[in-house]
């Protein structure tokens, strides 16, 4: 028995009606590292090993020109040292995985190329008008206000943050801890943690065990890649013993800019006792890491994210940042959404805004381009891996980019409410009436904006 088609219906049988988006799968790919000068000979068993990718991380600009022989222009390296001398917030130091990822066909092309965007930024790609908002501060979060103990982040009502390490095995341009992470630059001074480290985690285990509150733990740093495994082992361990924790989440980026790490033998044996440990204890571990571009997932990332999974841990997802630039279409968030889902079983999870830091503006998008991107991507994903656009909302927390109370287009000032209280409102009768503000980048305002913040910065 044959159905008849709808009369209305225009797409034959097996045909489907055109897309905004043509889904695709696209087959992973490690790119030859073997293309740069100063690679040629590197063996696949050197480019696999941990130590080897850390102990030839590009930190300056002199190892950068060695790695690249004669594949750029001097004027790109002038570019790139303004950069460091002027702007940069995060020093240099960038992994052989992640330098891999780019491309370096031509000076044009790694100028264009989206990792390079926000791995290695150049003055060039700054604004000039407005290079940082007016608004914008170090931790513009507003963290480290809200340490219960230094380094411990109490935030939301029943999650903290822990603030493990200030380092990481790779730093982005855009890094929003950029006032404690990393080394100090020609422009920021970093913050210091000034309890010694054992000692502080030592007072955030305790903070948790009389905190019965607080269920969920976000591990971070930093990035957990860089805490030696039997510290970090003992740290989550320590964690698993505390009744009121039910989910740990470690975040890494490493596992894309790094992933040799997360393949070695005794990380990967460390994780199946930590995962056996919360099986028995009924507690959820996941990584979350930090992938902003499709070319990121390589097959070395994959067989990663499959090697911590077969641990036993419960997830691996995926939180990246929208950056101008990088992933500011929808092709470019699908694209990147479906290699992690379908090539490196990474779902996911959050696009967060780019946090109001010092000289991010090129970066940041307003929130209306956010709200359109996220309806552009609706409808594709599954439901559980569609990701969510937030907005870190300086004293709220994420919000989903269609949440606000209120939209001033004008002046780019989007008005944000909150529905319980940290610490620092504890006492306050109108946290949870008070809006709270989000400014969007200057250079995307409509002329009378622009003119308004133009006049407020003369006046101030
Ligand atoms: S990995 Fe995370 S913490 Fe480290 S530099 Fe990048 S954004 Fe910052």
């Amino acid at each position: 028995m044959t159905t008849a088609l709808h009369p209305d219906r225009d797409a034959p049988p097996g045909e489907t009606a055109p897309q905004p988006y043509a889904y695709r799968r696209r087959p992973l790919e490690e790119p030859d590292w073997r293309r740069f000068p100063g690679w040629r000979d590197v063996t696949r068993q050197e480019w696999e090993s941990a130590q080897w990718q850390r102990a030839n991380c590009v930190k300056n600009l002199r190892q950068l020109r060695r790695v690249m022989g004669d594949l750029l222009d001097e004027s790109f390296y002038a570019d790139l040292e303004r950069d460091q001398a002027e702007r940069a917030t995060m020093s240099m130091l960038l992994p052989p995985q992640m330098l891999n990822t780019m491309d370096a066909s031509s000076t044009a092309a790694f100028y264009a190329d989206p990792v390079r965007r926000y791995m290695l930024p150049v003055f060039s790609d700054r604004r000039t008008d407005w290079p940082s908002h007016p608004l914008a501060s170090r931790d513009s979060l507003h963290e480290a206000e809200m340490w219960a103990v230094e380094g411990l982040t109490h935030r939301y009502p029943t999650k903290v943050l822990a603030e493990i390490l200030p380092t990481c095995p790779q730093y982005c341009g855009h890094c929003t801890r950029m006032d404690l992470v990393g080394n100090s630059t020609p422009s920021v001074d970093k913050h210091r943690f000034t309890i010694k480290p054992p000692d502080r985690l030592g007072a955030m285990l305790d903070y948790l065990r009389r905190t019965p509150g607080v269920r969920d733990v976000v591990v971070s740093g930093g990035d957990v890649a860089n805490m030696p495994w039997p510290r970090l082992e003992s740290f989550v361990d320590s964690l698993l013993d505390i009744d009121n924790i039910r989910d740990v989440r470690l975040a890494s980026k490493a596992l894309m800019g790094l992933p040799q790490h997360w393949l070695q033998d005794d990380v990967r044996a460390g994780m199946e006792r930590l995962a056996a440990k919360a099986r028995r204890r009924g507690v959820q571990i996941a990584i979350h890491t930090h992938v902003n571009a499709a070319q990121s997932v390589t097959p070395l990332v994959a067989r990663a994210a499959r090697a911590m999974l077969d641990t036993g841990i419960r997830d691996v997802r995926n939180q990246g940042v929208l950056l101008r630039g990088v992933n500011d279409t929808p092709e470019a968030l699908l694209d990147l959404s479906f290699a992690l889902l379908d090539e490196a079983e990474i779902v996911p999870y959050y696009l967060y805004m780019c946090d109001m830091i010092p000289y991010s503006e090129h970066w940041r998008l307003a929130v209306w381009e956010a709200q359109e991107l996220q309806h552009a991507i609706m409808g594709y994903l599954p439901g559980f891996a569609t990701p969510r656009i937030v907005c870190d909302v300086p004293y709220v927390g994420k919000r989903w980019v269609h949440q606000p109370a209120g939209y001033d287009r004008e002046r780019g000032i989007s008005y944000w409410t909150k529905n319980y209280r940290t610490a620092l409102e504890a006492s306050d009768p109108d946290a949870l009436t008070r809006r709270y503000e989000y400014h969007d980048p200057i250079y995307t305002l409509p002329e009378r904006g622009r003119e308004w913040w133009r006049e407020r910065a003369e006046a101030a």
